[in-house]
């Protein structure tokens, strides 16, 4: 039988995990195994950075996710310490929360609360999820709730893809953003650039090596968007560069019959996002503002948008970026095994 998702806001409480904690690096290498279990066994995922497992407070019996970062280089430390950092300002129910931290010398391990429903693309894609605009409506004000804390608190995420969007529980309507890796504090007086992000998701402005501001994360929520409504990536190239290529363009359309069935109000909330003009683009204030998203509160006034949407392109499109993730994972793996090897030398 068929899933219909609840589509009354909220679903259930928002009630924080934990209590907000002090978090300060444990250095000393035996406090991890004297305080947790990590249960290798139990993967719960991986990235480019870091394998995350199930683990288990022992003092509490409380179950976590421990994400094992391996620091080759001084760098790698300091991009540790800078996501432990981000992730303190970040007291937030959309927002990933860290429980504890610590450094052995090999690896950094973030404890953080375990977010159990699995990735936002790969439940929307079960056979049994019925996937209607309301829906997505319901998701993507989540999302940009999540993107609007992180930017009261003067912090860019850089890194919004679909991967780093997690359900809380596997029947629920909850999400969170998680991996605060790439994140950045913002100061409007100091430029920055950057030069990485997953190309299909990376704004114009990371491709042109220019200045990154919040409105950098919002191109990233309209590429999201507009993906969770169509299954279409819209700047997919055949290659990384024709894809980037694509993105500094910035030509895009809703030509496809996928958005046959999708209202005006959602393409206008993409449209204002797909900007090239970091300054012209919805902020996440914005688009919590924009009548398509305000329309998730009254959901049932929407019948329009009720209709079950085609999954089949975004089931392929899900089934891409797994492959793409696994060749990534086996890239890591491959750097890690000649950086030991030097080491080894
Ligand atoms: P990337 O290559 O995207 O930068 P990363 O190495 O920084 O990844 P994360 O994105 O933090 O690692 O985690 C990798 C995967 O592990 C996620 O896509 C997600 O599926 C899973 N994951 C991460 N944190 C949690 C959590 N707290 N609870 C459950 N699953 C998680």
């Amino acid at each position: 039988m068929s899933k219909k998702i609840d589509e009354t806001e909220p679903d259930q409480e928002d009630d924080p995990p934990f209590e907000p904690r002090t978090i300060v690096i444990r250095k000393d290498p035996k406090s991890l195994s004297s305080l947790y279990h990590i249960m290798e066994d139990k993967e719960l995922g991986r990235g480019k950075f870091g394998t995350v497992c199930k683990c288990k407070e022992k003092a509490t019996s409380r179950i976590l996710a421990a994400k094992t970062i391996n620091i080759k280089r001084p760098q790698d430390r300091k991009e540790v310490e800078n996501e432990i950092d981000v992730m303190r300002h970040l007291q937030h129910p959309r927002l990933l929360q860290l429980y504890d931290a610590f450094d052995d010398g090999t690896n950094m391990i973030l404890i953080t609360e375990l977010v159990a429903g699995g990735e936002l693309f790969e439940r929307v894609i079960d056979d049994e999820f019925i996937l209607t605009e309301n829906v997505c409506k319901i998701f993507m004000r989540q999302i940009c709730e999540g993107v609007e804390f992180m930017h009261t608190k003067s912090v860019i995420h850089l890194d919004m893809k679909p991967e780093n969007i997690l359900c809380v529980t596997q029947s629920g309507n909850r999400v969170k953003l998680i991996d605060f890796g790439l994140a950045r504090h913002y100061d409007p007086a100091v430029e920055v650039k950057v030069m990485f992000g997953t190309p299909e998701f990376v704004a114009p402005e990371v491709v042109n090596f220019e200045r990154i501001t919040p409105a950098t994360d919002m191109w990233s929520v309209g590429v999201i968007c507009y993906i969770l409504l169509s299954g279409l990536s819209p700047f997919m190239g055949d290659n990384d560069a024709e894809t980037l290529s694509n993105v500094t363009q910035a030509e895009w359309d809703f030509n496809d019959e996928s958005f046959d069935e999708i209202s005006a109000d959602a393409k206008d909330f993409i449209t204002k996002l797909l900007i090239k003009d970091p300054a012209k683009r919805m902020t996440a204030k914005d688009c919590l503002n924009h009548k398509w998203l305000k329309q998730a509160k009254t959901v049932a006034a929407a019948k329009d948008s009720n209709k079950a949407l085609s999954k089949v392109k975004l089931k392929r499109f899900v089934i891409r970026r797994r492959w793409q993730k696994a060749v990534n994972a086996i890239l890591a793996l491959r750097r890690m095994g000649a950086s030991i090897g030097v080491a080894g030398k």
